[in-house]
């Protein structure tokens, strides 16, 4: 779907180098979108499992970029009024990289006269309560968590899907219909289903039944990480539940956080942290969590199990922001796989860690002290045993190690990745 441009020279592309997330010797152009023009008919209003509402197009099927398009994103109430886009209007339809194509414009030449500009719902579809719109959010939402439908089964089809608990054999479908059936009102209550309640569903055999009834059971072995995940507290996506449970180690150790403490994880700012504490100070989302804690699903990181010995003895010291990881995702690499982290550059650490905006202070420090200085690639690959070249054997630093320049790395990285240019980073 476009074009990407390379400078054809390791020397020119060396001496260019990278940004955080990109080459510079390397830029992608994308085709310009089809478009469609096409009539908005009307509009529904999706509620998602935060209770955030979608607008949603109906439009007159029209054919574009090969397939019918009767539907189309419209984000949210600002752009819909940005655009003024209006019931009855021709509308520009665009696919963009989204499966969902979106409407971009509207054709004012050939407006209704009577038209009147698009107002917005100002309570649920679901279940009426007033709609709220949270600080530096463009969409409304419905806050009325615990009771409106969409939110609930959204939330139950979050709690089963493949990242979070894993329970397969269970869709959305049949979630919505044990919801439906009264079976179940809460993710708590898939751990008391019965045989009984599941084979007497539509469309279910024995077969199936235990396939699901196994599938829940196997769900009290998912890491804490996936269960924090699980549960959908508000702004906390996989990466954040990871960094969190990381940092906390147990449920009972985040429950009894303050927001400072909190902000104090990885990537985890003020909003996040007041997400959690409003999350754990709701009854409803306490007794949810007590009642996963009676069936059995992991709450706390287990014992340390070793993942290798590639880093036995080795200390360790992180300093900088990293690419691909988190700071405690490496403190936690470190340490599976033997190694210990030290908070100091002092002289019986072995390696210093060094990612962007390090202090000039630690690595001179351990310049001096001799420690040797990496960069995050070379300790991905020590963990798979391969030792960096410059590397001195441990407790040989009376000898100056190998002088580690940045420019050799960087010039290793575009000799290697040339071919592996990623698309849609670039612009
Ligand atoms: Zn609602």
């Amino acid at each position: 779907d476009g074009v990407v441009i390379k400078v054809d020279s390791f020397a020119l592309q060396h001496r260019l180098g990278y940004t955080a997330k990109a080459p510079r010797w390397a830029v992608a152009y994308k085709f310009k979108a089809e478009q469609a023009l096409t009539r908005l008919l009307s509009v529904d209003f999706q509620v998602g499992r935060t209770g955030a509402i979608t607008p949603v197009a109906n439009l007159e099927p029209v054919l574009l970029a090969g397939t019918v398009v009767k539907r189309a994103s419209l984000h949210n109430a600002e752009q819909i009024a940005l655009l003024d886009i209006r019931l009855g209007d021709h509308v520009y339809v665009e696919k963009g990289g989204e499966i969902i194509p979106k409407i971009t414009g509207v054709d004012l030449s050939s407006r209704p006269m009577q038209s009147e500009p698009f107002r917005f719902i100002t309570h649920c579809p679901c279940c009426g309560t007033e709609l709220v719109k949270y600080e530096g959010e463009a969409r409304h939402y419905c806050p009325n968590q615990s009771h409106c439908p969409p939110q609930i089964v959204g939330r139950m089809v979050h709690f089963i899907s493949r990242k979070a608990m894993n329970i397969d054999g269970l869709g959305d479908e049949t979630v919505q219909s044990l919801y439906d059936a009264g079976l179940i009102s809460d993710v708590a209550d898939l751990y008391r289903l019965r045989r009984e309640d599941l084979v007497d569903l539509p469309r279910l055999g024995d077969k199936s039944a235990d396939n699901i009834l196994r599938s829940i059971d196997a769900s009290r072995d998912v890491p804490f990480q996936r269960v924090l995940f699980a549960i959908g507290i508000r702004f906390v996506g996989e990466t954040t539940a990871k960094n969190l449970a990381l940092h906390f180690r147990s449920m009972d150790a985040l429950m009894n956080a303050t927001p400072e403490e909190l902000a104090a994880a990885d990537e985890v700012g003020d909003k996040i942290a007041l997400s959690i504490v409003d999350y754990f100070r709701d009854e409803a989302n306490r007794k949810i969590v007590a009642r996963l804690r009676e069936s059995g699903l992991r709450f706390e990181i287990g014992e340390k199990q070793l993942l290798s010995n590639a880093l036995d003895g080795l200390k360790f010291v992180i300093s900088g922001t990293f690419s691909e990881h988190s700071r405690d995702q490496l403190k936690e690499l470190i340490e599976s796989h033997g190694g210990r982290n030290q908070s100091g550059v002092s002289a019986n650490t072995d390696y210093l860690l060094a990612g962007d905006r390090i202090g000039p202070a630690k690595l001179n420090k351990a310049r001096k002290l001799g420690v040797r200085i990496i960069g995050e690639e070379d300790f991905v690959r020590m963990l798979s045993g391969d030792m960096p070249d410059a590397a001195v054997a441990p407790g040989d630093k009376e000898n100056p190690p190998g002088p580690e320049p940045p420019e050799e790395s960087v010039y290793k990285m575009a000799a290697s990745d040339q071919n592996n240019v990623k698309q849609g980073t670039l612009f």
